[in-house]
């Protein structure tokens, strides 16, 4: 149970968040590969450019704002052009 606790904590992170304009709590995207290979094979392989499309956006970016799904976290910079 605790090492549980610890993976959640684990893939959540604060950082500011653009489009709120606020720090906000971001999560670390998880991929459902097993729903994912079932997906790909109910549909004889289509899916799989999708999967691929999937773990390449999560390459790009990891991180999702839990309030307005914003995929920048900027950590710690300070905003200096935007008022
Ligand atoms: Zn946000």
């Amino acid at each position: 149970m605790l090492q549980t606790h610890r993976k959640r904590k684990k893939n959540r992170i604060r950082a500011y968040c653009n489009k709120c304009r606020h720090e906000q709590v971001f999560i670390k995207m998880e991929i459902n590969h097993i729903l994912h290979l079932v997906l790909t094979i109910i549909t004889v392989g289509l899916w799989g450019v999708c999967w691929v499309a999937i773990c390449l956006g999560k390459l790009i970016h990891p991180w999702r704002c839990e309030h307005c799904g914003w995929h920048w976290p900027e950590f710690g910079i300070k905003r200096r052009f935007l008022k």
